[in-house]
């Protein structure tokens, strides 16, 4: 099923990461974590459909996506930079990305984030977020999608990384995320871990945490 849905609004929530809220078909459903493929409804760009996740709640009356623009790629994020509230977007119905199977550690690098983003608001609005933990890389402060809700919901259960430029402030820690690293932040590994990033992260956080006895589900983020 194909919808069409006009864009209501657009925000920039980083140097290259935009907010867009688009208005919800009636009946539409979807459950935090979920993605749907999406196009552009203009010449040229209605076939060229990639996937991003929903960031909204279920039950908000519009529909909004974080996403990242690469304008190298030459492709369909460079095109939703250049959208302007009124344009139309064409999406698809929802489909399962990373499933949310109880508190635990989840990993992301960069916008691997999206998928946990409508996962944290929900437990957060129904006041289960315990002791769930976010620990976030990024390649540098500018970078951090969403910080400040981030450590509102969390507090000290969010750890924000950045690897290629040295913090100025304690708010962050300065490097990769390593086995050891996780050793120190994390003693059970036995509960659920969601990792979302690049193929490079994702096989990193892979190998380390099935090394250190954990059963991580993962979703690879194409960079
Ligand atoms: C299930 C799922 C959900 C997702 N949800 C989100 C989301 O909510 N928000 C978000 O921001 N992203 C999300 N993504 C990632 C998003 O789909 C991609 O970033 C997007 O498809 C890239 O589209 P594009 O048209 O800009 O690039 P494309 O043209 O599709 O490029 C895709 C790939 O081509 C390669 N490539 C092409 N040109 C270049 C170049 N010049 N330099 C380097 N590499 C290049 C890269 O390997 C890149 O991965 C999601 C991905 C998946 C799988």
């Amino acid at each position: 099923m194909s919808y069409t849905v006009k864009i209501k609004d657009i925000q920039n929530i980083t140097h290259d990461v935009k907010q867009l809220t688009f208005e919800k078909p009636g009946g539409y459903e979807f459950s935090p974590g979920q993605a749907t493929e999406v196009a552009i409804d203009k010449e040229g760009w209605r076939d060229e459909k990639r996937p991003f996740t929903f960031t909204s709640l279920p039950k908000d009356d519009y529909l909004e996506f974080v996403i990242k623009i690469y304008p190298e790629h030459d492709g369909v994020t460079e095109q939703i930079g250049k959208l302007e509230p009124g344009d139309n977007l064409m999406i698809g119905d929802a489909w399962g990305t990373i499933q949310y199977d109880g508190e635990g550690v989840f990993l992301a690098g960069g916008a691997g984030v999206t998928p946990f983003i409508a996962i944290l608001r929900d437990l957060h609005e129904k006041s289960e977020i315990g002791d769930n933990h976010l620990i976030f890389s990024n390649k540098s402060p500018k970078d951090v999608i969403l910080k400040e809700e981030f450590e509102s919901i969390l507090g000290i259960q969010f750890t924000s990384l950045v690897t290629d430029e040295f913090s100025k402030d304690d708010l962050f820690l300065d490097g990769y995320i390593d086995k050891d690293f996780l050793k120190k932040q994390i003693t059970d590994f036995e509960q659920p871990f969601y990792v979302c990033g690049p193929k490079e992260f994702n096989e990193a956080m892979m190998t380390y945490l099935k090394e250190l006895g954990a059963d991580p589900d993962a979703l690879v983020f194409e960079e």
